[in-house]
């Protein structure tokens, strides 16, 4: 296992691609800033210097079992209960954003990472806003992005958020890896979760539809019923993006 610390870096995705054969299983990848950090479906992640973290983990020994959705939901349940650790109220947005008041404080990204082929790793990500002030952010998320140091009104330390997110993680990784049993991390999600029991928009490519959030699935799936059909359907993570009606 390593630790690869950076002040600043492309994104520490790019960088564990171009390095995977010499990363071991279980690296922990940090950086304070990243100039070209990615969100899913390469949308931006903004994370200025010094008032950001980025972290990813890298792991190679996994069961069939384990997708990567289900590490999405089980590193966002990690992230709500070390969040949770400064007494904020943290919120779940399936599948891999954590909102303070309906604002986003912190995201998930997972990737699988091929060569010739064949799965050798699956990265996971999260990137954390520590320090902006609210015009930090890009203009167009000023109203939707929040920081620790703004929702606790004064400059934030990550030092013990990082220890204890690493904690839960690797308590939730262990006990999966050997129970392949997700319900554990699962119920966090669905306990914590910003949008069981309300009605979003889905937005899948061009097409918008009104669902209720009905629960999350064992697959990690959104299950939901079209408001206009009133058909029960799921959703799957890497394929949709929530919005508030
Ligand atoms: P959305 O969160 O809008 O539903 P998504 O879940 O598909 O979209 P993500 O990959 O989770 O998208 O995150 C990327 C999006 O998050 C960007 O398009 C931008 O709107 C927003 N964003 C980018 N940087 C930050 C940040 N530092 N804090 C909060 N939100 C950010």
């Amino acid at each position: 296992q390593g630790l690869y610390l950076f002040e600043t870096i492309d994104s520490t995705h790019t960088y564990v691609s171009n390095n995977l054969s010499t990363i071991d299983h279980g690296s922990v990848l940090l950086a304070y800033s990243q100039t070209a950090g990615r969100g899913r479906r390469g949308r931006k992640w903004s994370s200025p210097i010094g008032k950001s973290l980025s972290l990813s983990i890298v792991l190679k020994e996994f069961a069939a079992q384990m997708k990567p959705t289900l590490l999405t939901q089980l590193t966002a349940a990690a992230l709500q209960q070390a969040l949770s650790e400064t007494g904020l109220p943290i919120a779940i947005k399936w599948p891999n954003d954590l909102l303070i008041n309906r604002r986003k404080v912190a995201g998930v990204l997972t990737e699988a990472m091929f060569e010739r082929q064949v799965l050798q790793a699956i990265t996971i990500g999260i990137g954390i806003n520590l320090n902006q002030s609210q015009t930090d952010f890009p203009t167009e998320i000023h109203t939707k992005a929040t920081s620790l140091a703004l929702e606790t009104e004064a400059p934030f330390f990550a030092d013990k958020l990082i220890a204890q997110f690493l904690q839960y993680f690797e308590q939730f990784y262990q006990d999966y890896q050997q129970s392949l049993d997700p319900e554990p991390f699962l119920s966090i999600c669905r306990q914590e979760s910003a949008v069981i029991g309300e009605i979003v928009t889905v937005v899948q490519g061009d097409k918008r539809r009104d669902v209720e959030v009905l629960g999350i699935e064992a697959t990690g799936e959104l299950l939901v019923r079209d408001l206009s059909s009133q058909e029960q359907m799921t959703l799957i993570s890497s394929e949709v993006s929530l919005r508030n009606p």
